[in-house]
């Protein structure tokens, strides 16, 4: 850790120093499974370059910053063809400039001015987006990023109510940091937390690894403040209400199109004082996911749970057991006494809190489980999973490093659609890379499980082409073809990655003509000159590609 600079890179994801290797046993794994031999993805040095200059833009108040690099950073989110195009240099368009407004007076005023003067303004939080939601688009519009960075912090807290209200740009180790000070903590985790933004989870309804027991953000969210180019528009936290419609769920998912959020008060809990993930063996995937519906029904008091397919498990497995032999033998040694060619599915499963309500809830959950003839596996797999959740993402450049692309996309559904709607998607990738004379292999596993479904998490891997426009085709297809499967077997276009510009296309797929009308002049009453996202949640314009 103490050569890991917390200057984020430009070119790739989190900070630079940090990194994350494939380990031996899942690039061998890799290889067995693509077809051919992988070359790595050259990185250009981005601190050569030299782009054309910004665009003349009217004067805006504060620090409006234009230089080289700081518009390359602000080009971008960090999908996977964020990663390719930054790493080799493709960028297709930059925004003319980055402005970092210091207060709501300066944020107001650049919203009216390039309301007046139709310069489109993407929000940016930690630009940690997935979904092209803060990608700059090529055009005759002059565009600039509004980098929230100056909103930042603990700004109040109500310790009676457990409402602690933060600056927008507030990022996830500055939101716990000041709450573990005072015994609390907001308890949401994305897998991007250590970048990622208080205003950019709100915008994009994002979903931590803890959901479980935290709920989601937008179970966390109480209140929010915005500024539009119409105005500021507060909606006052409240325990609950009836006042017509709830509109705090309307700026939930927003993604920038009502305006720009520059504060929020979330609900805090008390610091957990004990927290343990105990993994198990489930026999196979339709067993895992009848105890993980189970487990959520019972209400049995877990704060995570997180079931792997059989080929994610394998994996998992294989990395896990290199080099412990007696560990794979007592496996084996189960397996034949089970009866079973494979060792199924893994569920870790965790607890937080009391120390006795810990035990408590880890006892219950494990009798749940005997009932589903589960293997307990102890405490080992969830400690190691829990050290490196945040370094994990690290592995993607590792792998383009070595040639192979990887990426993520995510689902949710009812259980009793879950098994089909994970057989459609695999079915959709493999075939589509096979069309290419390609393999595909794709992970999936069972998280943020609700009483009535769960979100899907599928994770694929493809020999990356050498020629970056290539590249980023087979993605687009692979893409489009899994986002068509998920919805005609029933799933949502996103559990938690949201819309951004990428899954705009079919967003009126999931909520219609008429639902699509309704944020359309929601947003058209707040940004009448339509200067804010212009490309993310309502852009039905595919943009895969760019
Ligand atoms: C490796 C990796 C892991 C991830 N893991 C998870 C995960 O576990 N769970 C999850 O939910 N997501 C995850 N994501 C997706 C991403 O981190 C989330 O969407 C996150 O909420 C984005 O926050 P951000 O601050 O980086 O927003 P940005 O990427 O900066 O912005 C996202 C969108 O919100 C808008 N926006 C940002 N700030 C504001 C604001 N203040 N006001 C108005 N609009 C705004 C932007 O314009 C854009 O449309 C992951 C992404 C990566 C790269």
């Amino acid at each position: 850790m103490s050569a890991v600079n917390r200057e984020p890179v430009l070119d790739g994801w989190g900070f630079a120093g940090e990194s994350f290797p494939p380990p031996a046993a899942l690039w061998a794994w890799l290889q067995e499974r693509l077809e051919g031999p992988c070359e790595p993805l050259p990185r250009w040095r981005p601190h050569r370059f030299r782009p054309p200059a910004g665009r003349r833009l009217p004067k805006l108040p504060g620090e409006v910053s234009t230089e080289a690099l700081d518009r390359l950073r602000h080009a971008r989110g960090r999908g996977l063809t964020d990663l390719v195009r930054l790493r080799t240099g493709t960028v297709p368009a930059l925004p003319d400039a980055v402005l970092r407004p210091a207060d709501v007076a300066e944020l107001s005023s650049i919203l009216a001015i390039c309301s007046q003067a139709q310069v489109g303004v993407v929000p940016w939080g930690g630009g940690t987006s997935v979904t092209g939601g803060v990608n700059i688009t090529a055009g005759p519009q002059k565009m600039i990023s509004l980098d929230l960075a100056r909103f930042r912090g603990l700004l109040e807290l109500d310790d009676a109510s457990g409402l602690a209200t933060f600056g927008a740009g507030t990022p996830g180790p500055e939101v716990e940091r000041p709450l573990a000070a005072r015994g609390l903590t907001l308890g949401h985790y994305p897998q991007s937390w250590e970048l990622s933004t208080v205003g950019g989870w709100v915008a994009t309804r994002a979903s931590g690894q803890e959901s479980l027991g935290y709920g989601g953000i937008e179970s966390l969210v109480a209140g929010v403040d915005l500024v539009a180019p119409r105005g500021g528009w507060s909606l006052a936290p409240q325990p609950a209400s009836a006042a017509g419609p709830d509109l705090r769920q309307l700026v939930l998912g927003s993604e920038g199109r009502l305006g720009v959020i520059h504060r929020a008060t979330l609900r805090v809990s008390a610091r957990p004082q004990a927290a343990e993930v105990r993994a198990a063996l489930l026999p196979s995937w339709s067993a895992g996911i009848e105890a993980v519906r189970t487990l959520v029904r019972a209400r049995s008091g877990l704060h995570l749970l997180r079931l792997s397919d059989e080929l994610e498990t394998g994996v998992g497995l294989r990395v896990g057991l290199a080099g412990r032999r007696l560990a794979a033998a007592l496996l084996r040694r189960w397996l034949l006494v089970r009866g079973a060619g494979a060792p199924g599915c893994l569920l870790l499963y965790g607890a937080a809190g009391r120390p006795r309500r810990v035990r408590g809830a880890l006892a219950a959950a494990a009798s749940v489980l005997r009932d589903h003839r589960a293997l307990r596996l102890g405490a080992g797999p969830g400690r190691r999973w829990l050290a490196d959740r945040f370094r994990h993402p690290y592995l993607r450049d590792a792998l383009l490093d070595r040639g192979v692309a990887v990426d993520t996309l995510e689902t949710a559904a009812p259980w009793s659609r879950l098994e089909d709607l994970t057989a459609a998607v695999r079915t959709a990738l493999t075939a589509t890379a096979a069309a290419w004379s390609e393999r595909c292999p794709v992970l999936a596993h069972v998280s943020h499980p609700y009483p009535d479904g769960g979100s899907l998490y599928f994770t694929f891997f493809f020999r990356c082409p050498l020629d970056p426009e290539q590249a980023v085709e087979r993605w687009a297809e692979l893409k489009r073809a899994a986002t068509r499967a998920l919805l005609a077997a029933g799933g949502t276009l996103s559990h938690h990655h949201g819309v951004g510009a990428w899954h705009a296309p079919w967003l009126e797929d999931e909520i219609g003509r008429s639902g699509r009308t309704v944020l359309e002049r929601a947003a058209a009453a707040l940004d009448p000159d339509g200067i804010l996202s212009p490309a993310a949640l309502l852009d039905p314009t595919d943009r895969l590609e760019e």
